[in-house]
């Protein structure tokens, strides 16, 4: 087995004006504040540095009425990581909070499931609610560097590198990809969208923004079979994350967390 890596979650921007009604299908009887965050993720060990989806820049924050908190590249700089040697970015779809910030990471490969691809250039952004959460900038984007010969396709399950793999949950999009990570507690999932809160895959109440309900409920039980403890599936927009996990550092208290330590009690 390959060392340990170390796995943190950047907060990049947050949803605040947003209740719980929007965030689950059939609403919510106690309507209240429940605002989103917004994370890339980093997983690093002596051997090599993946970058996990590329956010947003501050364009598209203002054109969506999210507020931006720090831009990416900082969040990557305040952990020594230079986007210009990230050789590999994993992309878990293609909405446009994960799939942003196209010129980040000059030479990276990016890796993507067949099925996300043809979902976002195909027939079904013919659909406005399944197109509203793409931005046409990022597709593009991502086809130009598929001609620049710089996206790897996967179908299905995958082995990014040792102790990094790459499992095709779909449910929220038809290629969402979730990534399972071998740490010093064990297998860690980064959920992303294939559970936007814990309480969307505890309490098995759906997220609204959704290809395939069936999909995302098997999805939710797939992540905490691919992990080793369920407090290491993390979800995708959560703002408990950073209170349920350690900074990164003193100095990046709600900032960035540090996934493979803790929780804190
Ligand atoms: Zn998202």
């Amino acid at each position: 087995m390959t060392t340990p890596y170390e796995v943190y979650a950047i907060r990049y921007a947050r949803h605040e004006a947003r209740t719980a009604r929007m965030n689950f299908i059939g609403g919510d009887a106690h309507d209240g504040p429940s605002p989103l965050d917004f994370f890339v993720w980093v997983v690093r060990n002596d051997e090599r540095t993946i970058v996990v989806d590329t956010g947003f820049d501050a364009a598209t924050a203002a054109a969506r009425g999210r507020a931006l908190l720090t831009p990416v590249g900082e969040g990557l700089a305040a952990l020594g990581v230079d986007p210009a040697a990230i050789e590999d970015v994993m992309v878990t779809h293609m909405h446009y909070d994960h799939a942003g910030n196209h010129d980040l990471f000059p030479t990276a490969r990016y890796h993507l499931q067949d099925a996300e691809m043809a979902f976002c250039t195909g027939r079904a952004m013919t659909h406005a609610p399944l197109r509203h959460a793409y931005g046409a900038p990022d597709v593009t984007a991502m086809v130009e560097k598929l001609f620049d010969g710089r996206v790897v396709f996967h179908a299905g399950d995958d082995e990014l590198a040792p102790g990094v793999s790459l499992h095709l949950i779909g449910g929220h999009t038809a290629g969402m990809q979730a990534v399972r990570i071998w740490t010093r507690r064990g297998w860690l999932v980064l959920a992303s969208d294939a559970a936007h809160l814990y309480a969307n895959m505890d309490e098995a109440r759906p997220f609204p923004i959704v290809h395939d309900v069936a999909a995302m409920l098997e999805g939710h039980r797939t992540l905490k079979r691919l992990a080793s403890a369920d407090d290491l599936v993390v979800p995708g927009h959560d703002p408990a994350v950073l209170a349920r996990f350690p900074a990164a550092r003193a100095d990046l208290a709600g900032h960035i967390a540090r996934l493979d330590e803790g929780p804190v009690a």
